[in-house]
């Protein structure tokens, strides 16, 4: 298996006047766990779509275990397991059909493992997809997309519709356990404490563009949160070089930066303002900062 299992370079891709991608260009090492983040139509679900061949990159390139997944669907698309955020399986089947059904398109379909996880979210055979819960068919799309063990699993929003064991507890250690078999995982999420739970690597989105793209824990230790408190209450948001956000009322005001620490001490010290606290972000703060607090780049908040 090749080291870089994804390889996305330059990608743009326009629907009328949107620009879903803007020159995107990516890299998923083999063995990794991204997560792939970004507010509502970031572009997430087109990047997935071009993965699976399901769009044709008309700028750049896309290359998936260094195949092409558009001229090359089977040599793609037979090694990856993946979760539409539709759900879109056949209504008209039941439960045992679909597994059934599944499993002739996948050599490597794992009987035992696919029985496994039909009991670990208890599934009943018989039953008709079209009269699953919206979560009980969340759990038979992760099951088709896991029992043929593919060495790509790639699961668009997963979490959407599961409920909170299913997400935290069964999801999270199925997706560690892929990684721990040195096999690849790409999902997208809007959670970000789940993603922040799993992921090794994360891949920012913001309006098309890929604005971080980085591993999860030197993404987290380049960011810190400092608590401000000024010695008179702020009427206004306080003008604070280097912020990438500041928010907060009165005397106590919170800052997400990356770097210009040094920086922040000296422009609050020069507004009578003592930093109260020191801390690393979550990445859902991290997230927030980058893609709401005006930034997209070291391009400080307020200045
Ligand atoms: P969400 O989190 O809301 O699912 P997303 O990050 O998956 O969003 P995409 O579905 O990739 O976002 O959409 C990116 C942008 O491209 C959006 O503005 C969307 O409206 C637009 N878009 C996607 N597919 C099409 C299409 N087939 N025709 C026109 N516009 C499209």
């Amino acid at each position: 298996m090749p080291d870089t299992v994804i390889n996305v370079e330059h990608l743009t891709r326009r629907f009328r006047r949107t620009t879903a991608l803007d020159d995107v260009s990516l890299e998923v090492p083999a063995g990794t766990v991204m997560g792939l983040v970004g507010g509502n139509g970031a572009g997430k679900t087109t990047l997935i779509k071009h993965l699976l061949g399901l769009l044709k990159a008309k700028t750049g390139s896309v290359r998936v275990f260094g195949l092409d997944p558009v001229t090359d669907p089977v040599g793609v698309l037979g090694r990856i397991g993946y979760l539409s955020e539709d759900r879109d399986l056949p209504q008209w089947m039941r439960v045992d059909e679909l597994m059934q059904f599944t499993r002739a398109y996948f050599p490597q379909w794992d009987e035992t493992y696919a029985a496994q996880l039909r009991e670990m979210f208890d599934l009943d055979p018989k039953q008709r997809v079209k009269s699953l819960s919206r979560g009980q068919t969340a759990r038979l799309g992760l099951l088709t997309a896991l029992a043929h063990r593919p060495p790509l699993l790639v699961l668009d929003e997963p979490s959407s519709g599961l409920d909170a064991v299913v997400r935290r507890d069964i999801l999270a250690a199925i997706i560690r356990t892929v990684a721990d078999e040195g096999r690849t995982v790409l999902f997208s999420s809007h959670l970000l404490d789940e993603v922040e739970r799993v992921a090794d690597r994360i891949a920012m989105l913001h309006n098309g563009k890929l604005v971080l793209s980085d591993e999860l824990q030197t993404l987290l230790d380049g960011h810190t949160r400092l608590t401000l408190r000024f010695a008179e209450p702020c009427e206004s948001q306080p003008s604070l070089p280097g912020a990438l956000s500041c928010d907060g009322e009165g005397h106590e005001w919170t800052v997400i930066c990356n770097g210009h620490v040094a920086e922040l001490r000296t422009a609050a010290e020069k507004q009578d303002a003592t930093i109260v606290e020191e801390a690393k972000p979550s990445l859902e703060e991290v997230f927030v900062a980058r893609i709401h607090g005006g930034s997209r780049s070291d391009t400080p908040a307020n200045s």
